[in-house]
């Protein structure tokens, strides 16, 4: 018995395997709520890797390698400072528990069958987080600009402004989210990705792509944390509203 009781492993569960980071949910970011309530230099304490947006909707957010990255309303692409903030973002650190490669997937729809293969063998009711390091093939993107108070509903300002940008053969790394079906109510489930180019001069949330070849790293996450912002309008919105409707239009919204 002695012995046995020797090999319990007493660490802290959430410290033995990666834990997603998440700050606020992406229904209230859906409402309207683009008030940044953590710090980037907060969130980079609890990830390397990840995506979100930044306050007041100033583009979209891309960590990678411990760099926090906007791709904004313009299309152009800038390391952040540690003292903007973030109204909804989730990140974590990346260890790759597999890694293995994809070539000529031909589009978005491609890919994320062959991610959710992937999901189906791990496990469907955990969190994955990935990197896509190589040459795309084609990259359609898109970004926001920043937003003024009184803020429209997220679906009302990716109507009315979002930007897309196209891009051909170009190198660079999706990271990509994964959210399990019973996370429905607090962000998006299935898969969320966002695109920086290598010369980091290009980027936005992935729309469509077409994988020349790429490199896949693959992080289980089975610990979730979520962070809920401290300030009054949060606790004004309703969010026992369902809005998987809007959440599949913000998330989706292609052109064509
Ligand atoms: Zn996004």
């Amino acid at each position: 018995m002695e012995n046995k009781l020797k090999t319990i492993d007493h660490t802290p569960v959430a410290h033995r395997a990666s834990t997603l980071f998440q700050v606020s949910l992406l229904q209230s970011l859906a409402n309207g709520d683009y008030c940044g309530s953590v710090t980037i230099g907060q969130l980079q304490q609890h990830g390397d890797t990840g995506l979100g947006t930044f306050h007041r909707l100033n583009g979209e957010l891309i960590m990678l390698d411990g760099i926090t990255y906007r791709a904004a309303g313009d299309g152009s692409i800038e390391v952040v400072s540690d003292d903007e903030t973030t109204p909804f973002s989730a990140v974590t650190f990346l260890h790759a528990d597999e890694t293995s490669t994809l070539q000529e997937v031909s589009d978005y729809d491609a890919l994320l069958q062959a991610l959710n293969q992937r999901v189906a063998a791990r496990g469907i009711n955990r969190f994955y987080m990935i990197r896509l390091d190589g040459l795309f093939g084609q990259m359609h993107t898109r970004s926001v600009y920043a937003q003024d108070e009184p803020y429209a509903r997220l679906t009302e300002v990716l109507m009315r402004e979002q930007t897309f940008f196209d891009d051909e053969n170009i190198e660079g790394t999706v990271v990509g989210l994964y959210c399990p079906p019973y996370m429905s109510s607090l962000n998006a489930t299935g898969w969320h990705m966002h695109f920086i180019s290598k010369d980091k001069t290009k980027g936005g949330h992935v729309l469509g792509l077409r994988i020349s070849d790429a490199v896949l790293s693959w992080d289980d996450i089975n610990s979730f944390a979520l962070h809920l912002p401290q300030n009054e309008k949060f606790h004004q919105f309703d969010l026992t509203i369902d809005q998987s409707k809007d959440i599949a239009l913000i998330e989706t919204n292609h052109e064509n």
